[in-house]
């Protein structure tokens, strides 16, 4: 079983993606972690070869803190929609890729959910000791499709994801707003009383 985290203790967050990384600063911020990012010890990002968000995460903390030597914190995450029988989930940075850009692959799944707006963000956190242990979380926001792309914040699918209860796109939202509901946030708290002293929540 992996530790609690005192303040202070050195963690690296396992991420190539700079707005993920802020994220988890901003999550992170009040309990007094180190942070270290994948840039500082020039980590490659592994093949992510799971078959679910779970797996995905756990090769990529593993991997980091294998690496560097240091506890690493890892997600992954992405969009399943009902119409898409799930997809385009682990491959959602994929399907942006392929479909020649964030703004056309929102474009092709608002087509296609019309008559079926179901969708879900998911994330599952892995936190990975130097010698092989991990503990994994997930987090689910569940919501809609919107019917067009709206908002300019945040980053990805965020201008077509309406969560539960809200009018608002994630794009429509500022950072405090998403991060008291997101899928990251939700796979976040459980981590963060499972493993960070005095959690504030
Ligand atoms: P990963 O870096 O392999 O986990 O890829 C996750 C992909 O899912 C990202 O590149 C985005 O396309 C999408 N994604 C995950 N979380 C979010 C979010 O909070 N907002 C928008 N898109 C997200």
């Amino acid at each position: 079983m992996i530790r609690r985290l005192e303040a202070g203790t050195s963690l690296l967050i396992a991420t190539h993606n700079k707005a993920k990384h802020t994220e988890f600063i901003t999550l992170l911020a009040p309990f007094g972690i180190t942070c270290h990012s994948a840039k500082d010890f020039s980590l490659s990002a592994p093949d992510e070869t799971g078959l679910d968000f779970a797996a995905n995460a756990q090769i990529k903390a593993l991997a980091a803190a294998r690496a560097s030597g240091l506890l690493a914190l890892a997600d992954d995450s992405g969009l399943t929609v009902a119409a898409m029988s799930g997809a385009p989930g682990i491959r959602s940075s994929r399907f942006a890729t392929e479909a020649g850009g964030y703004r056309q692959a929102m474009e092709a799944i608002v087509l296609r959910t019309r008559n079926e707006p179901r969708a879900a963000f998911q994330a599952a956190i892995c936190l990975a000791t130097p010698t092989g242990e991990t503990a994994t979380y997930i987090g689910i926001c569940t919501g809609t499709i919107a019917s067009s792309l709206r908002g300019m914040y945040g980053f990805g699918y965020d201008p077509i994801f309406i969560p539960v209860g809200s009018s608002k796109t994630f794009a429509e939202m500022s950072e405090v707003e998403k991060g008291a509901i997101s899928h990251r946030a939700r796979a976040f708290r459980q981590f963060a009383v499972a493993h960070l002293a005095s959690a504030p929540y």
